[in-house]
């Protein structure tokens, strides 16, 4: 799952933005309205995180125009000030919840989790492929009752596809959903990953369950596609 952060106090950000990164989320950050923006117009993200007081355009204003330009990314706000009219204002803008600083970090990961969950329209927790299981709370994965342990990249990889089963998943939506915007796009770090992530959840098992469809992408499924 990818997040946009746009906060411009630097040591909020980098406290929400490791906390996130420990969650295995990806975590863009910019530090302004219109830069703010920008981003969320060029990249498919799961979840905005909008600080409320930013210089220039503020995230009442941010909000406001994301929604008129079309996009539905659920938005989260944040602001220093407990104002009801702050929150009224962000709600009548398009925003999907709010958050007054200071926040504890539980909470607010149960909103970014309940945020990114409405926005798929998935209730449960916990998703089941065959008998591959997955736990968005725990992060724990597990095979036929097994214990699989993945890396941070490897689980946020398989989240993904454990969200989008039987679809054929390119490189391009792989990159935009799991990694980052620094990663290097020449790089073959998907390959070496989706490998990662084959030896461990396929390797020993009967069934394979994750699919290379030649020159298309991936496919996570119960059926050879
Ligand atoms: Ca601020």
């Amino acid at each position: 799952m990818r997040i946009l952060l746009v906060e411009d106090e630097p040591r909020m950000a980098s406290f929400i933005r490791k906390g996130l990164k420990q969650e295995n989320y990806c975590v863009d950050l910019v530090a302004d309205g219109i830069s703010a923006l920008q981003e969320a117009e060029a990249s498919d993200y799961d979840l905005i995180i909008l600080d409320i007081m930013l210089p220039g355009r503020d995230g009442i204003y941010v909000c406001r125009e994301l929604r008129k330009r079309g996009l539905n990314t659920p938005i989260l706000l944040l602001t220093a000030r407990d104002a009801v009219e702050d929150k009224v204002q962000g709600l009548d803008n398009g925003a999907d919840d709010y958050l007054t600083k200071p926040f504890s970090f539980e909470e607010f990961l149960a909103r970014v989790r309940s945020l990114i969950r409405r926005d798929s329209q998935r209730k449960v927790t916990r998703i089941r492929i065959a008998d591959l299981e997955l736990d968005q709370l725990s992060h724990e994965v597990s095979r036929a009752g097994t214990k699989i342990p993945l890396t941070a990249k490897e689980y946020a990889l398989l989240e993904y596809f454990m969200l989008n089963p039987n679809r054929v998943l390119t490189r391009a939506m792989l990159m935009e959903h799991v990694w980052d915007r620094n990663f290097d796009t020449l790089s073959n770090s998907i390959e070496v990953y989706i490998n990662f992530l084959r030896k461990k959840i396929d390797k020993k098992f009967s069934q394979p369950l994750l699919h290379t469809l030649y020159s298309r992408g991936y496919m996570l499924s119960e059926e050879i596609p």
